[in-house]
């Protein structure tokens, strides 16, 4: 179903007509209210900043995760604070977290945004929706709370950890629909299948996962683990939090971006030029009605695409395709660029091994040495336990190393990059329980 049809089918040119039309409201307000955006703007020679069309849009300037950084707490609030009746906050890399602002309209665009995206991931009103994203800080809880209301669901607000309570609220209340990190998904649907629940067993038809890149090998496993048709969902706290971009049920081939409220670019992440359709470089956002934190031209950092072809569920929206990674995930190992997503997409062609995995990246001498180190599956496992314990040692190691140098030639041939390749036993590697999973430990000293 969609959930707010009459928008999200709008034809391409009353929708330009709405996003140009809302975004130069958006410069206005920002332009009298932010004592930033007064200044950048008129830095930049944005004159007429009340009339700004929206072929000049890449006239304005990117506004960065540092700005918000520097005018923490509040320095960007367009609104006296009285009017705010929510706060995130989003832990940063530099130490001082983010801090984002809501009013109550923007509370209610929060809602229904993400309403959409979990219509888009199956949802209908009269399901029960299983959120096991952290309720908290993060908006993840929180976000996925009001918009599983908005459209009429029951909320179960599991939140993040104690797995095993997890599964019996799973069990015991019958969702059709559950939302989570990818990471967390998977384990969920690792402690049904060590309760004896088989996936056709349990009641979950569908599953929004999102707030971490993830690859098409996990999409396969969580379809098949959990018994669902997962779809990916996007957003970050600094736009609003989840709600910004879903997949749909139908094609789940990049998700449709709320265009109506967030007007999406893709640039060039070196020179910052907009890019075509199809061309991958860096997401930007520019909010169109928010009111306590509006922000022009927002770099994501998140590595994507767009297309604006036709979709067969209907919408109009553009749709962007699967977070490659981060710019700031990026890791440069002698020369050669990587993304985790990257490395979990390879790990995907060995049989033998779980998506669960982590990469180590440290310094000997003046060379990177990457190690990957990777659960291998439980049938792998027990396969490898008996032949230990049945005095098949040799057997057991030959296997492994098999494993092992297959995983490491896949590596180098597809990825170009030499890795060392740990395999883990099953639970052994990062989990998410609720947030955000980090994929790598740099020990590198590039200062
Ligand atoms: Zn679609």
């Amino acid at each position: 179903m969609i959930f707010e049809p009459e928008l999200e089918t709008l034809p391409n040119d009353r929708l330009r007509e709405l996003q140009a039309e809302r975004l130069a409201a958006t410069v206005r307000y920002v332009s009298k209210r932010v004592p930033f955006y007064g200044e950048t703007l008129s830095a930049a020679g944005v004159k007429h900043a009340d009339m700004v069309p929206i072929e000049d849009l890449p006239t304005i300037p990117f506004t960065r995760k540092k700005d918000l950084v520097e005018h923490y707490p509040y320095g960007l609030l367009a609104v006296p604070k009285e009017e705010v009746v929510r706060v995130h906050a989003s832990s940063g890399t530099t130490g001082k977290p983010t801090v984002v602002a809501y009013t109550a309209a923007d509370m209610d665009l929060f809602a229904r945004v993400v309403a959409r995206c979990l219509a888009l991931g199956g949802g209908q009103p009269g399901f029960t929706l299983h959120n096991a994203y952290g309720y908290g800080l993060f908006t993840g809880g929180l976000g996925l709370d009001a918009g599983g209301m908005r459209l009429g669901m029951a909320v179960v607000p599991a939140s993040g950890g104690m797995t095993q309570r997890q599964v019996t609220l799973i069990s015991d209340l019958r969702p059709e629909i559950i939302s989570a990190t990818p990471s967390y998904a998977l384990t969920l649907a690792q402690e049904l299948r060590s309760r004896g629940i088989s996936p056709e067993e349990n009641s979950l038809r569908y599953a929004v996962v999102g707030a971490e890149p993830w690859t098409e090998p996990m999409r396969v496993e969580i379809d098949a683990t959990l018994g669902v048709r997962c779809t990916n969902i996007y957003g970050l706290s600094e736009i609003i939090g989840p709600g910004v971009a879903n997949e749909c049920i139908e094609e789940r081939h990049g998700s449709h971006i709320q265009e109506d409220f967030f007007l999406p670019e893709v640039v060039d992440p070196q020179s910052g030029d907009p890019l075509e359709d199809g061309e991958e470089g860096v997401l930007v956002l520019t909010t169109l009605t928010k009111q306590a934190l509006p922000l022009l031209r927002y770099w994501t950092g998140d590595i994507t695409s767009l297309s604006h072809e036709p979709c067969s569920c209907g919408r109009t929206f553009a749709r962007m395709s699967q977070i490659k990674g981060r710019t700031d995930d990026m890791i440069i190992i002698r020369g050669v660029n990587l993304y985790p997503t990257q490395i979990g997409d390879v790990l995907g062609l060995v049989r033998e091994l779980s998506p669960h995995f982590k990469l180590v990246v440290s310094r000997e001498g003046l060379l990177d040495e990457v190690e990957v180190r990777v659960e291998v599956t439980e049938e792998f496992f027990r396969a490898v336990s008996v032949d230990m314990l049945s005095d098949e040692v040799v057997e057991a190691d030959h296997v492994l190393r098999s494993c092992r140098e297959r995983t490491k030639t896949l590596l180098k041939d597809s990825l170009g990059v030499n890795a060392k390749v740990t395999l883990l036993a099953p639970g052994e590697g990062p989990r998410s329980e609720g947030g955000k999973l980090s994929r790598i430990e740099d020990h590198r000293n590039l200062n």
